[in-house]
């Protein structure tokens, strides 16, 4: 079969713009011209994106910086690679998770060190902050150019230096028990734009290092603690559609008709969830009166 071999040079004006890009070799044979053009563009969307996401809301001296943003969901994060560089050169013992601990959020995943162990970037990326935060003790702050920051909190000591632009790997500081933490661990959180998102559901966090998608749609689900338990993993649905994550939100809700004798409590204990999560997803208080016949949103 002939193939033939184009190189193209190709303008493109894209939010104020102007750059140069390279089409590269675009092989006509197995690809459509419309199809390596509309790869070329979204390409290009996302490296604008990815200078965008280096300097917005880029403040070394808050926790987060995007209060006065509002999110919308389901929202898409793409990774240029499948795996993370562990945070710890040890294995990883998870103590507590995302979710639900003690009737408060706890928006980050506990993994077990010995005070003085080294604590790496999970990807290449510019330390936005370090600084000492309430509750999270001495902690790192790194932005990612996919839009993700990586937070690393209770630590001993911090080695980076704001704006330091730091690869996956680089010591960004030793682990520790800084802050309101009972026991050496690193308290690490996973943030876009603001929105914390369970870590679980971006990251695998076994030997493998396994990112589960390179293109991944966050839901509310997963960015919403009381849906989750700090004490047992929940069921992971990945999507790697806006269609996917549409869907997999729906099909997590389910709809409970209250019966006699049914409390908060009981239909809590049934559905493996909480009072403060059926309270929340159904607008009603913990003293709400239930009706019998009454619909109630569950999560599943
Ligand atoms: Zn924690």
């Amino acid at each position: 079969m002939k193939r033939f071999f184009f190189l193209i040079t190709f303008f493109v004006a894209f939010q104020g713009y102007s750059q140069i890009i390279d089409l590269s070799i675009v092989r006509l044979d197995s690809i459509s011209f419309s199809e390596r053009l509309d790869m070329i563009i979204t390409k290009h969307k996302k490296d604008s994106l990815s200078q965008v996401y280096m300097t917005e809301n880029w403040d070394a001296t808050t926790f987060n910086p995007y209060k006065d943003y509002r999110q919308t969901y389901p929202f898409e994060i793409s990774f240029s690679d499948s795996v993370y560089t562990s945070p710890i050169t040890r294995k990883k013992v998870v103590t507590s998770r995302y979710g639900w601990r003690n009737r408060r959020a706890h928006k980050g995943i506990d993994i077990d060190l010995v005070t003085g162990d080294d604590v790496m970037a999970m990807f290449d990326g510019k330390v936005r902050a370090v600084r000492t935060f309430q509750g999270l003790g001495k902690t790192v702050v790194v932005r990612h150019a996919n839009g993700l920051e990586t937070v690393y909190a209770h630590l001993s000591k911090q080695i980076v230096k704001v704006n330091d632009t730091v690869t996956k790997g680089t010591i960004i500081g030793k682990g520790g028990n800084t802050g309101n933490s009972r026991g050496s661990h690193l308290h690490l959180i996973v943030s876009y734009r603001g929105v914390y998102i369970n870590p679980e559901y971006l990251f695998e966090f076994t030997e493998e290092n396994k990112i589960r998608s390179q293109e991944l749609w966050v839901t509310r689900r997963w960015v919403t603690p009381y849906l989750h338990s700090s004490k047992k993993q929940s069921t992971i649905i990945i999507a790697t559609s806006e269609a996917e994550a549409l869907q997999n939100e729906e099909k997590q809700k389910k709809i409970y008709i209250v019966k006699k004798g049914d409390t908060l409590s009981k239909i809590a204990n049934r559905h493996h969830t909480s009072i403060t999560a059926i309270c929340k997803e159904n607008s009603i208080k913990k003293t709400s009166t239930l009706r019998i016949g009454q619909q109630l949103v569950v999560n599943k």
